[in-house]
């Protein structure tokens, strides 16, 4: 099915946000790990800006799916984690997205990025921890499984699942260079918002 997608609203600050109406799927990451390239590859677009300086995207963009039978936001939440941030550029990132989380109704489902190679790093489980307070569900995706040889995936995968992940159902592992797991993400997306959850 193919989906029709525009950008609503880059929001540098809360009253940017656009008013809550169709349910959001926001998406979180570490800075370069992956996040514009999958959201363009989801949305066949070239909306998000791949290879941003890391740290410089500090607004919330809210990019609006017509699916068909049912519309959703999808929200691209800031990159985090990137070591040379200053603690004001930090600060300004916890407050924006922690208002964002905390305050949208609409916001059925957080989708957390993290590299196939490494899995869920500390700052990963703090982000999980911190915003798991909402009682927002989230589910993992993993980015950039080109990076691993075809043939270990699936143990790492298990592996991954076994060591213990905060993820609504079994994660769905992508890469924007083969585009692999993409039809996958959009049919998870799709599903959830159609289920109502
Ligand atoms: P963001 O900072 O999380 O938005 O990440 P970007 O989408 O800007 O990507 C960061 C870097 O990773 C860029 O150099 C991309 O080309 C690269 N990258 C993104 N997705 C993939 C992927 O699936 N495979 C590989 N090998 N590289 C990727």
């Amino acid at each position: 099915m193919s989906w029709k997608v525009s950008i609503e609203a880059t929001a540098f600050n809360t009253g940017q946000f656009p008013p809550e109406s169709v349910p959001e799927i926001a998406i979180a990451g570490r800075s370069n790990v992956g996040k514009s390239s999958l959201i363009n590859a989801i949305l066949n677009s070239r909306l998000a800006h791949v290879g941003a300086t890391p740290g410089k995207t500090r607004s919330i963009n809210f990019y609006l799916v017509n699916a068909g039978a049912v519309s959703f936001r999808l929200v691209d939440l800031p990159g985090y984690g990137y070591a040379e941030r200053s603690k004001t550029e930090r600060k300004g990132w916890s407050k924006l997205t922690s208002s964002y989380v905390e305050s949208r109704g609409s916001l059925i489902l957080i989708c957390h990025l993290a590299d196939f190679r490494h899995g869920l790093l500390p700052n990963d489980r703090l982000l999980q921890e911190w915003l798991s307070g909402h009682g927002k569900p989230f589910m993992v995706l993993f980015t950039k499984a080109d990076k691993i040889s075809k043939g270990k995936r699936l143990s790492m995968l298990h592996q991954y699942v076994e060591d213990g992940l905060n993820s609504i159902d079994v994660p769905i592992v992508t890469s924007c260079e083969e585009r692999s797991g993409i039809e996958k993400a959009r049919a998870f997306m799709e599903n959830f918002v159609r289920r109502g959850a």
